[in-house]
């Protein structure tokens, strides 16, 4: 509330010269009726208005000015206190005018979201709302978070939220939070509900996110075995088939098909392979015994070992059989997501990871 307003020189003020100026140019000013009932608000200031106006767009106005006419009260005086006197003008004006300037919600937006939510005018909360939640930050987050608890505004609650979780470091820190703590328990049980449930989200996203990726990688390898040990591929080809036959150029999957050339070539002259001492031809072998579970033409495949394997994993049914039919069960079906379902372009964003990490795994 500013000192001009005080400075009206009835007992009550009633509103003054700047204020009238800057916060009261309806269009239709003088085209309406005398008011005929005040707003008093907590500094005294009497704000004249129109009760058909305000009860045409405020429910909670117009009960009250309902029970005010049932009183024959002569001197009908509407008290909104609690807010500054400018907050509960600018209120006033948009009953009016259904307009509020961003320097106005800038300096009032949260008074005004209360006011909107108190006297249930939906388009000032909306706007309210989103002009709060523009403005928030680590310092007011707290703050508006209990406001938006109250005015029921389940965006704002959100966005708040939200800042807490990105910035709580920082938030933990400021007065707003200290003061919640030691007023709102509930609050802060709430918020810190909100944090864990949200980390929590993040990193079962993060771990799909990597599992989808290893079975995508070792999707990838099974076909880029296949087709080495049908066709050939640069460096590493089925031993039957002469030099000239064997393919020159790389494949599509080339960054994948590489490393499991190298492995393949390791795997063939390593003195370590038999005594398990290896881990790359651990690895080989474990590749090799997944295309022997996924491979449904044993009988005309030709990658190495691929029947043998298959009667050897049916005869040896072992405690682990679940987990190992279940990674079996994600590399086929990342196959055939990889092979059907994904447009070309998304189908070529894995082999960027698998570049990245994946491949990594076969070299070792
Ligand atoms: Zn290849
Ligand atoms: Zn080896
Ligand atoms: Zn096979």
């Amino acid at each position: 509330m500013g000192e001009t307003h005080n400075t009206a020189t009835a007992a009550t003020p009633t509103i003054s010269g700047d204020l009238m100026s800057s916060h009261f140019q309806f269009s239709d000013h003088n085209s309406l009726p005398e008011p005929d009932v005040q707003i008093l608000t907590s500094s005294g200031l009497r704000i004249p208005a129109h009760t058909g106006i305000l009860a045409s767009v405020s429910p909670v106005l117009e009960n009250i000015i309902d029970r005010l006419h049932k009183h024959h009260s002569s001197e009908k005086i509407i008290p909104i206190l609690g807010v500054p006197c400018d907050a509960v003008s600018l209120f006033i004006q948009f009953l009016y005018s259904s307009r509020c300037s961003e320097e106005e919600l800038e300096k009032y937006g949260i008074h005004l979201l209360a006011l909107s939510h108190v006297y249930l005018v939906p388009q000032l909360k909306h706007i309210c709302s989103k002009a709060v939640g523009q403005r928030l930050t680590v310092e007011n987050v707290v703050d508006v978070l209990q406001l938006a608890r109250l005015c029921d505004s389940p965006d704002l609650y959100v966005k708040c939220m939200k800042m807490l979780y990105d910035n709580f470091k920082a938030v933990e820190k400021t007065e707003g939070w200290k003061f919640m703590q030691e007023n709102d328990p509930f609050l802060e049980l709430e918020i810190l509900k909100f944090i864990d449930e949200a980390e929590s989200r993040k990193k079962r996203t993060r771990r799909q996110r990597e599992e989808q990726r290893l079975f995508m990688e070792l999707s990838e390898a099974m076909e880029c075995l296949e087709h080495i040990c049908t066709e050939g591929c640069t460096t590493v080809g089925p031993c039957d088939l002469g030099p000239s036959n064997k393919r020159r150029g790389p494949c599509n999957k080339f960054s994948t098909c590489e490393g499991l050339q190298l492995l393949i070539k390791h795997f063939a002259l390593c003195k370590n392979r038999v005594n398990g001492k290896c881990s790359r031809c651990k690895r080989m072998g474990q590749l090799l015994r997944l295309h022997s579970s996924i491979c449904d033409q044993t009988d005309s495949c030709r990658v190495p070992l691929c029947r043998q394997l298959k009667l050897k994993m049916q005869r040896e049914r072992k405690g682990d059989e679940t987990l190992w039919n279940l990674l079996v069960k994600k590399v086929a079906s990342a196959r055939v997501m990889s092979s059907l379902s994904l447009p070309k372009r998304k189908r070529e964003e894995p082999r960027e990871t698998i570049h990245d990490h994946g491949i990594r795994n076969f070299r070792k």
